[in-house]
């Protein structure tokens, strides 16, 4: 069975796609089969690795609205990073509205998985930066959250807020935990960055990545070229630490069993 592993942040901006992509990458460049779904209607880890959305017949919007729908049908092959996708595409900003009067409408994606996620060690999904039913399909069907946490003050300021709905999320998915808190955009020179770092590892303890990513620009150009880091620039400060955290998740997690 596959680990599940979802982003979650109210907060746009703070690494939740970048983290996706590039964990990823890491964990498939070590061999493990990887799906990532984007569930964000911007699309940036769809468009960000290189898939062309004006071509799709099938995106993660069939998979949690159609039923009728194989979600095989909507998996694409990214050949170089040894990844596979279920994209997103701008139809998916009506689904909002779609699900709002169906009954069950949190579980729709956690049915759909079930037919594919034996196929799978991890499959990573990245959420948009609100907390709606399309979030929640996300979080309802995954055992862990990643939340990446940009170390300044308002990011830091509104995980009270992202930790209770983590717990109401509870109610539909008992076996939800956080896999970690992740430090994005560290800049070592800044006092602020230290002082929310420490900040977290007070509150948070070892939930916490030891790992902090650093604000890096090569991180930030990646997407440009349709790359994950580990094929853009392995040797770049960001590509180092994306391998050194998904070190410590693959410590946490596995696959090679
Ligand atoms: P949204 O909530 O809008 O989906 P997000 O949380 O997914 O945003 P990203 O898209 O990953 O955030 O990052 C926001 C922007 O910052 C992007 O342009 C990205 O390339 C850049 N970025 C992400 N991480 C870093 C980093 N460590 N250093 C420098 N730039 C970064
Ligand atoms: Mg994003």
């Amino acid at each position: 069975m596959a680990h599940i592993i979802t982003t979650a942040m109210q907060k746009g901006g703070v690494g939740k796609t970048t983290s996706t992509a590039n964990i990823g990458a890491y964990l498939a460049e070590r061999g493990a089969k990887v799906l990532l779904i984007d569930l964000d209607p911007q699309g940036n880890l769809t468009r960000g690795l290189g898939i062309n959305r004006e071509d799709l017949q099938y995106s993660s919007y069939e998979v949690l609205l159609n039923p009728a729908v194989d979600p095989s049908y909507a998996i694409q092959h990214i050949g170089e990073a040894g990844l596979d996708i279920i994209p997103s595409t701008l139809a998916l900003q009506g689904a909002e509205r779609e699900l709002l009067n169906e009954v069950g409408r949190e579980t729709f994606l956690r049915e759909a998985l079930t037919h594919i996620q034996d196929k799978y060690h991890y499959i990573l999904i990245d959420t948009q930066p609100f907390f709606g039913t399309i979030t929640q399909n996300g979080l309802a069907c995954a055992t862990a959250v990643i939340v990446p946490v940009q170390v300044e003050v308002y990011p830091f300021e509104d995980l009270p807020q992202l930790d209770a709905q983590l717990e109401l999320m509870k109610k539909i998915n008992p076996v939800l935990k956080v896999a970690g808190y992740i430090c994005t955009m560290y800049e070592a020179i800044t006092n602020l960055s230290h002082e929310i770092e420490e900040q977290m590892r007070k509150k948070y303890g070892d939930l916490v990545f030891q790992t902090v990513i650093p604000k890096n620009k090569r991180l930030a150009e990646a997407p440009a070229w349709r790359q994950p880091i580990n094929k853009f620039d392995p040797h770049s400060k960001g590509g180092k630490a994306y391998k050194s955290l998904t070190d410590e998740l693959e410590a946490k997690y596995g696959w090679k069993n």
